[in-house]
Parts: structure tokens; C-alpha cells; sequence
């Protein structure tokens, strides 16, 4: 049981070797290694702690409030509480089972005696001499009788002079994992508290005057080993300021090197094409895509390249504001291309395009199966200009690829190409210029989120959908006799001639495992419920040919029901279909519910949406109350905190140590401003005074983004 300070030979100075060199160099105490053996080395690792910095930087998630002392006698029984005691007199007793054991210590303070007790540990005898002073938390079990659950020996000499840590005052709570112990690390942090004060200031003294910060060291020691509560909270705010100000200011940056590094053609609004091509839309445009399409015609009429995210549900009608802006490109004699993540995606924007477009213009596609003649004779018309418009995957970025001109690009889906793949697309343009860029996701991020993810791009929203588009009603459903109303109700949909998705649970530890489950969700429909009905399957374990075929097969109208795992792609578009099933909705997070409910109401049927689970949960009644993908992304938020939505990694978001969102909001909108100053004054942060902050800009976000032009 570690209950005092991890002993000092697990760490010796000769293991201490140099880190390696940083952009800063270190002071040695931080750069030390710090090495356990074992399966608490393996989970410090795991942690990401290699170094005594590292181990600093490792904040606690919270604090246990054990500031007040209690005397013996004023224990009451089943409460939790921390005593200073003297102990008199140790024994060793066998448990009930005979095989474990129990240690009995007579303890007293001056208020009276009780009986101490350690389960399990009978080696804490010989720690637990006569006459010793321990501090003990835990519980009064009965009268006179306490469960230890951590203890403390109070001794002069021990590291730190014997100051208690784990029992007394607000004790931090470090995220810890398997093989090592909150205790553990507290311990480990207790005992290089004096590194702490090594640390950089890389805030400059003006900026932290002016908000009032106090230095990184101070903060970092109150956020460990606070004495007041306020204290560890103003610490935890200007350690969450200088994060939130440094990404700004790699964001920031970034958006100056984009916007002022590389020049772009500027296209004209001629009005020969795209006017002519609006007027002939057999429909109105919604207000949201009109004032889209005025935006980006202002951006590209400029010599900057455009950098604009346009954010939309599924059916918003991101496609047509985009086609919009690739026929700019045609119109001035250029070309544009629309890259989308998967094949299916692609071949779905391809169709789309191809149906919106006027009779003469082509548009092609190119992935990865298109055959070898009609790919090279595609090539051929890319490189000398012929051909305007294309829509592919990855194989767009391929070297071979050559443009005569390109002018326009539209990244589908973008937050799922790396930074290198957007740029090796942006490259393609002729020598010397960057295409007008626009991003697009169908996934909705609240505006918090969308300014530390996208900080760098201008930012569109399309909130109006389409008329004619109806919202779909949810119902969250539980119990056997909901179940098998609802699949009469799909068997009546069916006989309308409509079609039904059935998804199925996610199951996050396995594709198979999940495959498995959908194989025999399958079997069950086709032999019960759906035995007179069509039904078809698709799963990610299966060969891309047969999901095609499946997916295919469904979007005809050959299937009146498919059974499908998540794969139920975004961008999938089967207007007929107008019911969405969703089994052990719990499993899957809002936006991803929300998706997967988009995939129905596209077409002019009223749709319903099926969610079996608890009706009670606030996530599902979330979705059966709300249609905005918007409001439910903000719900998300408040319910589950940014970490967790929908996966920060797979968004770009950058993981946060200090900040939270949205909390921090208001901390976020100053980083931002005081970014922008500091960056008007001194682009390149290369004033003494914001050395210290560049260099932490570099350190977090490395040189990949090239967040500071060195
Ligand atoms: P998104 O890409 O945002 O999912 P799309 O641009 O693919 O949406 O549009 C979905 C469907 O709605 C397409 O068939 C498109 O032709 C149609 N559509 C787009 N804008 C409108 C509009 N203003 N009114 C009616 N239908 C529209
Ligand atoms: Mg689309």
C-alpha cells in the first residue's frame, strides 16, 4: 500500500539522463527522467510521463477536501474524517476466513482512545512502532472502532520533512491508470514539488499584468498542492488562458500565413454560367444559400485565397453552394475539383452535381476503381484544361494528376483529410498560386468548438433547410410491447411502398463483434418481423464489392429494409426511405444519432425516426424534443464536455489539459483577442518578450502546421 512518498531508490540520479533537447533548453530537474520498474513504469508511460517536466505538467482532475482535522471523541459513526494520533501498541489478527489478516492499533489523541484497523496489510505492524504519529483517514465503523483507508506516519527526516500530503488539506486527485495509483503519483509529484519551480514563463510580463496572472510556476504548484480553493482555481484559469492563448495563436497565424503568404486568380462574377445555371434550378434557393453563395463569390473575387469552412446538415444543401463556386472557376476559364472522403461519398456528390448541372458541362469522376482507359483519357483532359469540373477521392491528390488550371477546390467531409492531403490538393494549382478553398462538413460544432477547431478557416453556417424538407418525428421507445408496435409500423410504411433503415448497437471494441451482431439482427428480421418483406444487410466487415451491391440494391428500391451497422454512411442519399430504427441508441453519442436521422426525411414522404432505449435519458429526450443539429451539438457539449464529442481527435480538435469547454468560453474569446494583438504587433513573435511564447507555441504544435513561418 503506497501510503508514504515512493521510496527514493526507484529514481537515482544515474538513471537521470538528458531528455532530449527541446526547443528550450531544460533546467536538469525537469529534464530528468523519471523511471519505476514495473507495471507502474509501463503506466507512466502510458500517461505520457517520461520526465520530472512531464510529471509536473500532469495536473490533478480534482481536489479532496481533508483541510479539517477532527478530534476522537467528535467522530460520528460512518462519516468520513482524518485524525492526528499517537500510537500505543500494535497487533496482528487473523480475519474470520483465517487466511487474511487485520492490524489493531491502539491510537489516542488528546480527546480520547479509539482502536485503528488495516485490512490485509499485516507488514504495516513494523511501520507502526510504539509512541509514533500517524495522521489516519477513513471512517468510525462502530464506537471505537476505525477503517483506515490511508495513513500517514509523521516523521522528521522523511522526504519533505514528513509534510503530510495524502491525508490533510486538498488533496489532489491525479488521472491515474492501470498499474499506478492516484496515491501513487501524488506521492511521485509530492516529492519533485521543488521542480516545479524550474519551470518557464513563457506569458510575457506585460500580458500577465494586464490580466492579472500570476507566474506559471506559482500556478502550477497551486494547482497541485493548493491551500485554499480559490487559489487552486485562479491557478487552473491562468494555466487554461496560456493554453487556450497559444493555440490562438497557432491558429491565428496560421490563418495570416494562408491569407497573406499566397495569392490566389481572383474570379470574376461574369454571370454567363452561374447565373444562367441558378435561374434553371428547379427550385428556390433558401435564404442561407443565397447569402453562402454571396460570401464565397466575394471571396474568390479577390487575389487571397478563399479559406471558408461551410457547415450543414445533411440535405442543407451544402452541394449546390459549392457547385456554385467550382462553376465561378469554369466560368473564368479555370477548373475545380471536389474531393470527398470514401468512394461512395464521392460517387454520391458526382451524381448530385451531374443532376444539378446544366445539359453541356461534364463533370467526372475519379477514384481509385475508375478503369485504366477512361482514367488515362480523364488525365489527359484534366492537364490540358478541357475538362472543368471532377469529383474524385484521394486519387485526386495522386502525383499524376496534373491541372491546367485550378482554381477551386472543395474538401467534402474535411476534418477527415490530414493537413498534407489538403495540401497536396491546394498544390495542384499552377506554380505560384493557391486555389480558393472551401471546406464543408455535414457535422455541426458549436461555435466554442468551432473556434479552437477551425479558428483558422471563416466560418459559414446553413441552418435553413431546403423547403419541401420535413422534419422527422422521433420517438424513443422501450419495451417489448414499443418494439412490436414499431415494427407494425414499418411493416405499414413498407406497404406504402416506403423503405426502412434498421441500425444496429454500436460496438466500440470490435468491428466483428459488431458484423456479428448485424449478421444476426438479420437473420432474426428476415425469419420474424420482415419475413414477407425484402430485407438486406450491410456491415464493415464486408467485402466493399457486396456493400456496394447491398447499398445499391436499397437505393433502387429492391430492398424494403436494410440492416446496417453505423456504416450507413453520411451522404447516403434513398429519398423513399422515410423510416430510421435505431437498436441501443444509448450507445451512440447526439451527433451521431442526428446523422444517422438525417439519412430519412429527404424526400417528400413525412419520416419518423425509431430510437429503442430509455426515454428517460437526457441524450435521447434531447433527440426526440430537437430538430437543429446546432442546438443538439450544444446539448452534446453541456451534457458530455468537449473530450468526448464525437472524439476529438477525429474532428481536429486539439485535446485540452487545462481548459474545458465549454466553461471556459470566456477565457477562450480573451486568448483569442489578446492572440490577435500580440500577432498585429509582432507577426512572427520575434520580440525578446515573445520568445518564451513562441517557442511554446512550437513546442505544442510542432512544425507540421507551421503555425509561425520560422
Ligand atoms: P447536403 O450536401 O448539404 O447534404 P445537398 O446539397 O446534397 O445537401 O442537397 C440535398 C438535396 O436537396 C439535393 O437533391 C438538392 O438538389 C436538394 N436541394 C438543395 N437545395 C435545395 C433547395 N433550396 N430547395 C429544394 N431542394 C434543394
Ligand atoms: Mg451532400
Amino acid at each position: 500500500m503506497p501510503t508514504r512518498f515512493a521510496s527514493s531508490d526507484e529514481l537515482t540520479p544515474a538513471d537521470a539522463v538528458q531528455a532530449p533537447l527541446r526547443t528550450l533548453p531544460r533546467p536538469s530537474a525537469l529534464a530528468e527522467r523519471v523511471r519505476l520498474k514495473g507495471p507502474p513504469g509501463k503506466a507512466l508511460a502510458a500517461l505520457g510521463i517520461e520526465t520530472v517536466g512531464d510529471l509536473v505538467e500532469h495536473l490533478p482532475h480534482s481536489h479532496r477536501d481533508r483541510r479539517e482535522l477532527r478530534r476522537v471523541a467528535e467522530l460520528a459513526i460512518g462519516e468520513e474524517a482524518t485524525v492526528a494520533v499517537a500510537v500505543s501498541g500494535v497487533t496482528v489478527r487473523p480475519m474470520r476466513d483465517r487466511r487474511r489478516k487485520r492490524v489493531e492499533a491502539r491510537v489516542a489523541d488528546e480527546s480520547g482512545p479509539m482502536v485503528a484497523v488495516w485490512f490485509n496489510q499485516p507488514w504495516l505492524a513494523n511501520q507502526l512502532g510504539d509512541g509514533a504519529t500517524v495522521l489516519l483517514h477513513g471512517k468510525l465503523r462502530r464506537a471505537g472502532e476505525f477503517w483506515v483507508t490511508e495513513h500517514e506516519l509523521f516523521s522528521a527526516g522523511a522526504a519533505n520533512g514528513g509534510a503530510p500530503v495524502h491525508t490533510v488539506g486538498l488533496v489532489p486527485v491525479h488521472p491515474a491508470t492501470e498499474g499506478i495509483s492516484a496515491a501513487r503519483l501524488r506521492s511521485l509529484i509530492w516529492e519533485r514539488y521543488r521542480a516545479i519551480f524550474d519551470v518557464t514563463e513563457p506569458l510575457p510580463g506585460r500580458l500577465r499584468a494586464r490580466e492579472r496572472l500570476a507566474d506559471r510556476a506559482a500556478c502550477l504548484a497551486a494547482a497541485h498542492f493548493p491551500d485554499r480553493e480559490e487559489d487552486e482555481r485562479d491557478a487552473r484559469r491562468r494555466l487554461a488562458f496560456e493554453e487556450l492563448l497559444v493555440l490562438q495563436l497557432a491558429l491565428a497565424s496560421r490563418r495570416r500565413a494562408r491569407r497573406e503568404g499566397r495569392r490566389a486568380r481572383a474570379l470574376a462574377a461574369r454571370g454567363v454560367i452561374v447565373d444562367r445555371w441558378l435561374w434553371s434550378l428547379p427550385f428556390e434557393l433558401t435564404g442561407d444559400q443565397r447569402r453562402t453563395i454571396g460570401d464565397v463569390d466575394h471571396d474568390i473575387g479577390r487575389e487571397h485565397p478563399m479559406q471558408r469552412l461551410l457547415m450543414g446538415e445533411v440535405g442543407s444543401g451544402k452541394t449546390v453552394v459549392a457547385l456554385a463556386a467550382m462553376l465561378r472557376a469554369v466560368e473564368n476559364g479555370g477548373q475545380a475539383a471536389l474531393m470527398a472522403p470514401t468512394e461512395t461519398l464521392a460517387e454520391q456528390h458526382h451524381r448530385t452535381l451531374d443532376e444539378l448541372l446544366p445539359g453541356p458541362l461534364p463533370v467526372e469522376l475519379l477514384t481509385g476503381s475508375t478503369p485504366a482507359a477512361r482514367r488515362r483519357d480523364l488525365l489527359g483532359r484534366l492537364a490540358d484544361g478541357q475538362l472543368g469540373l471532377v469529383v474524385g477521392t484521394h486519387a485526386l491528390i495522386e502525383p499524376v494528376v496534373d491541372f491546367r488550371s485550378l482554381d477551386v477546390v472543395v474538401v467534402d467531409e474535411q476534418h477527415r483529410f490530414g493537413v498534407r492531403q489538403r495540401a497536396a490538393l491546394d498544390a495542384k494549382a499552377p506554380p505560384g498560386l493557391a486555389p480558393h478553398a472551401l471546406h464543408m462538413t455535414a457535422t455541426p460544432i458549436p461555435r466554442t468548438l468551432s473556434l479552437t477547431a477551425y479558428g483558422d478557416l471563416d466560418a459559414t453556417v446553413l441552418r435553413e433547410l431546403p423547403s419541401g424538407r420535413r422534419p422527422v418525428e422521433t420517438y424513443v421507445v422501450d419495451g417489448a410491447r414499443a418494439r412490436a408496435r414499431a415494427y407494425e409500423r414499418i411493416r405499414e410504411e413498407i406497404a406504402k411502398g416506403r423503405q426502412c433503415f434498421v441500425v444496429c448497437p454500436l460496438v466500440e471494441e470490435s468491428e466483428a463483434l459488431q458484423a456479428t451482431a448485424a449478421t444476426a439482427e438479420y437473420e432474426r428480421l428476415r425469419e420474424t418481423e420482415f419475413e414477407h418483406q425484402r430485407v438486406e444487410l450491410i456491415h464493415g466487415q464486408m467485402p466493399s464489392k457486396r456493400k456496394g451491391a447491398a447499398m445499391k440494391a436499397f437505393a433502387r428500391g429492391e430492398a424494403d429494409v436494410l440492416v446496417a451497422t453505423s456504416v450507413v454512411e453520411v451522404g447516403i442519399d434513398v429519398p423513399n426511405a422515410s423510416v430510421m430504427l435505431i437498436e441501443a441508441a444509448e450507445r451512440y453519442g447526439l451527433s451521431q444519432l442526428h446523422q444517422l436521422r438525417g439519412r430519412v426525411g429527404r424526400g417528400e414522404h413525412p419520416s419518423i425516426c425509431i430510437l429503442f432505449g430509455d426515454p428517460k435519458l437526457p441524450r435521447l429526450e434531447a433527440m426526440a424534443r430537437e430538430r437543429d443539429g446546432f442546438r443538439l451539438a450544444e446539448i452534446d457539449l453541456e451534457l458530455r464536455g468537449a473530450g468526448d464529442v464525437l472524439g476529438t481527435r477525429q474532428h481536429g480538435l486539439p485535446e485540452f489539459r487545462v481548459a474545458r469547454l465549454p466553461e471556459d468560453t470566456e477565457l477562450l474569446v480573451r486568448a483569442r483577442d489578446r492572440a490577435d494583438e500580440i500577432l498585429l504587433a509582432d507577426p512572427a513573435l520575434e520580440l525578446l518578450e515573445h520568445v518564451l511564447l513562441r517557442d511554446a507555441v512550437l513546442e505544442r504544435f510542432g512544425s507540421e502546421h507551421d503555425p509561425i513561418p520560422a
